[in-house]
């Protein structure tokens, strides 16, 4: 064998990683697309499950594993299992509890791009859907079709108003029904509040936002029991949409100051909506739980003790154009089309998460055009305040 040859060979094999005989004080990344087997026994007992090896990383690697279950632990969940992204996650907590013929109730301001699957996918599958509003009992109980109604799918604080479920309603009256409540807690994160403990059956979130938390991460988690979430993974495996180690690697770094920034994410919402609620007549309204005025003022205090989290909206005299005037007014706050990071950002639902969704509809949602959502990161509340005065003095110039 010539030198060249024995290099490049040895250049493929050499450097075999030694496993430490202690454990390291945070979890390694094991960023590997396949696992090693001794010989035809161990891949009998990897495959039936035996030996707790590896496979292949769709069918999961030891990051996604840890990761789900830290949020699983969170949240009080017998499983979990992390996905490509949030909508995965949401596909997946879909589309192995409905099939052709069933029936799912659905909050009518959902996330757009759960409209956009309710809307588009479901009638594709022969699936039915009705969009409630969920606050309303009466609503949900005139929606539910005991025997056809097998999801009902709610959000544990709405976009962009911050709207609270009648979730213990929603459990009984959906388990009577024989359906399943799935709720998507991304805003309130498993660090607010835990779904589960109200009877939910599967909780879902999108870790590109508070979980993750640094603007850096694109992935999703469901939780449940281990019928439910065995079903997911399945499902996630099949369809590729299996958490990417890295990205399971930083959610789950981003899970150990969750609670910290949801503290903080909290109070600069709450002291961000008690400015703005006073700021005259340039703000018509501000929508966040804190304020008396929320329709779900009393519910938020009872659900969430900890805090709901930074996210509120609130909608400017003046269309557009004064929405624009704003937005260039501001020096630290950034046009965002995403929440949660520790940088507070500014979003305009209209042209984004509601881009998709008729007029007529997002007017009825309240999400009109002169309605900007924020998402309060985790800087000094008074930088945060100082910002907003700077917008609403640019809005009332050309307002
Ligand atoms: N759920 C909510 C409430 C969201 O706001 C989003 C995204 O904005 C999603 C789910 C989807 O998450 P992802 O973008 O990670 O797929």
């Amino acid at each position: 064998m010539d030198d060249q040859r024995r290099i490049d060979t040895l250049a493929v094999h050499a450097g075999v990683l030694q496993t430490p005989a202690n454990a390291p004080v945070s979890p390694p990344l094991y960023q590997a697309a396949a696992y090693v087997f001794e010989d035809l026994e161990d891949v009998e007992a990897i495959y039936g499950g035996d030996k707790p090896g590896k496979i292949y990383w769709r069918y999961g690697g030891p990051n996604g594993d840890a990761f789900a279950r830290a949020v699983a632990e969170l949240e009080g969940a017998a499983d979990g299992v992390g996905a490509a992204s949030g909508v995965a996650a949401i596909c997946a907590a879909f589309f192995t509890n409905l099939k052709a013929g069933d029936h799912a109730v659905v909050t009518r301001d959902v996330y757009g791009g759960t409209y956009a699957i309710v809307t588009k996918d479901f009638p594709a599958r022969g699936i039915a859907s009705t969009f409630v509003d969920a606050c309303d009992p009466q609503a949900l109980r005139a929606a539910i079709e005991p025997g056809r109604t097998k999801v009902v799918y709610l959000e544990a604080l709405t976009n962009p108003l911050m709207r609270i479920p009648a979730l213990e309603q929603a459990v009984e009256l959906a388990h009577a029904a024989g359906a399943l409540v799935v709720i998507d807690a991304t805003f309130a994160s498993p660090a607010l509040f835990h779904a589960l403990d109200y009877g939910a059956d599967i909780v879902v979130h999108s870790v590109t936002k508070y979980i993750g938390g640094h603007g850096d991460v694109g992935a999703g988690v469901l939780v449940g029991s281990h019928a439910l979430i065995g079903a997911a993974r399945s499902y996630l495996v099949r369809t590729g949409a299996t958490i990417p180690h890295f990205e399971a690697w930083l959610a789950q770094r981003g899970l150990r100051t969750l609670g910290l920034r949801m503290e903080r994410h909290s109070r600069n919402a709450e002291a961000a909506a008690a400015f703005l609620a006073d700021a005259g007549a340039a703000v018509v309204s501000v929508h966040h739980p804190s304020l008396p005025s929320h329709p779900q003022h009393a519910a938020a205090a009872r659900l969430f003790p900890l805090g709901c989290g930074g996210m509120l909206s609130f909608e400017l005299a003046g269309g557009r154009a004064v929405v624009d005037a704003f937005i260039k007014g501001l020096r630290m706050i950034e046009v965002v089309h995403s929440l949660g990071e520790v940088a507070t950002t500014v979003s305009y639902s209209v042209a984004s998460s509601h881009r998709g969704i008729p007029a007529a509809e997002r007017d009825a949602l309240g999400v009109t055009e002169s309605l900007l959502r924020l998402s309060c990161g985790i800087e000094r509340g008074a930088d945060i305040i100082d910002d907003l005065r700077r917008g609403l003095a640019a809005a009332g110039e050309r307002g």
